[in-house]
């Protein structure tokens, strides 16, 4: 390997970035720095301007204030071209009528590098992604995974600082998906000087990949943190939701030490400095929720059972609020309507102040 694709370190910083169509914000003050080398995903569903903040920093929106940064050059006046940028869509918008080859090359002509060099780096960059025997096939000779492995490449090819993904693996079906997301790993281990910026709804690609996680929603940054972080100690409700999709139960904080209130139940979790009276949220994973007697137990009557293989997912009406269970290993499949006990353990809660949120410091 060469390991001479990226010609320099590079971050990317948004600074109170915000974006306008026809006076609808779409992208509202952004603050956010992706360190030279790292991942970044932007996580959220669709319409929460996960796009529209990469397209600010490949140059194809223009922002109605703020600015953007790659590297120490202030690039929000630069047309695309010259950021120094590689970028991977959805839809790999290959060109039909050129090669593998050409397509791959096609970048390095438009920055008008050195001709002599260009076979060399349209071979490297084919090599990098394992497409070093395709490059005389037309996009139409390939699969899915082929192609996208080729926009990889003609991304690549300019030895770009920063790399931008803007859904690359939506189209591709799962099991082509879990094995191209495993490529993406080794490709960044192999261009560790590499940023990526990766768009995705998907909680599962962003979890696997990034360094660090973006969760954006309604054209705000809501959180920000690694995987481990927004898994385990989310922020705000919506992180707790949209990233492995927690239990949310309304509670009020009661006035013994420790303690809260759902529901008329008493349930024992870390309360911290939040005082008494305040209403609150606490945060539960599906897979720290165990059957039967236990801490916390709390009674209702199954209201929905779901067979995913390695888990049965159990939904219990417990006074009118549905908690989640994943289980493993049940001998038995639970009847709808029986009655079940649920329980946690104190320390595998997270209690969420009403209001809680913006960013981590
Ligand atoms: P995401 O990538 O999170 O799905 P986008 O950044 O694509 O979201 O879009 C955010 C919002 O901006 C959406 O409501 C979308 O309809 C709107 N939008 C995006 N591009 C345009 C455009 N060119 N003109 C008008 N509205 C747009």
């Amino acid at each position: 390997m060469t390991g001479g694709a990226a010609a320099v370190r590079s971050g990317i910083r948004f600074d109170r970035v915000s974006v306008a169509y026809g006076g609808n914000v779409v992208l509202d003050g952004l603050d956010l720095t992706v360190e030279p080398g790292e991942v970044m995903a932007l996580l959220g569903p669709s319409g929460s301007g996960k796009t529209t903040a990469l397209r600010a920093v490949a140059g194809f929106v223009r922002p109605a204030s703020g600015r953007v940064y790659i590297g120490d050059r202030d690039v929000t006046a630069l047309p695309p071209h010259k950021r120094g940028i590689g970028m991977v869509v959805q839809s790999y918008a290959l060109f039909p009528h050129l090669r593998v080859q050409d397509n791959v090359a096609f970048g390095l002509k438009a920055q008008k590098a050195d001709r002599a060099e260009i076979p060399g780096r349209v071979a490297e960059a084919l090599e990098l992604v394992g497409m070093a025997a395709y490059a005389r096939r037309y996009p139409r000779e390939l699969s899915g995974g082929q192609q996208q492995r080729v926009a990889i490449a003609r991304a690549l090819a300019i030895r770009p600082g920063v790399l931008l993904l803007d859904e690359p693996l939506s189209a591709l079906d799962a099991q082509l998906r879990s094995g191209m997301l495993a490529e993406l790993a080794r490709l960044h281990r192999e261009l560790p000087d590499v940023s990526l910026l990766y768009v995705t709804h998907d909680q599962v690609e962003a979890l696997t990949l990034a360094d660090r996680i973006a969760v954006m929603d309604r054209a705000r940054l809501q959180d920000c943190g690694t995987p481990q972080e927004l898994y385990r100690r989310p922020r705000t409700e919506f992180t707790a939701s949209f990233v492995g999709n927690a239990n949310l139960l309304p509670v009020t904080v009661a006035e013994a030490p420790g303690t809260v209130d759902f529901a008329g139940h008493a349930l024992a979790v870390p309360t911290g400095e939040v005082a008494a009276g305040v209403t609150a949220t606490l945060c539960v994973r599906p897979h720290l929720v165990g059957l039967g007697d236990g801490p916390n137990a709390l009674t209702g009557t199954i209201a929905e059972v779901q067979w995913r293989g390695s888990t049965h997912r159990l939904y219990v009406e417990v006074d009118g609020h549905r908690i989640k269970a994943d289980l493993r290993e049940l001998r038995e499949t639970p009847a709808l309507g029986d009655r079940a006990t649920l329980h946690f353990a104190a320390q595998d809660a997270v209690l969420l102040p009403a209001g809680a949120g913006a960013s981590r410091g």
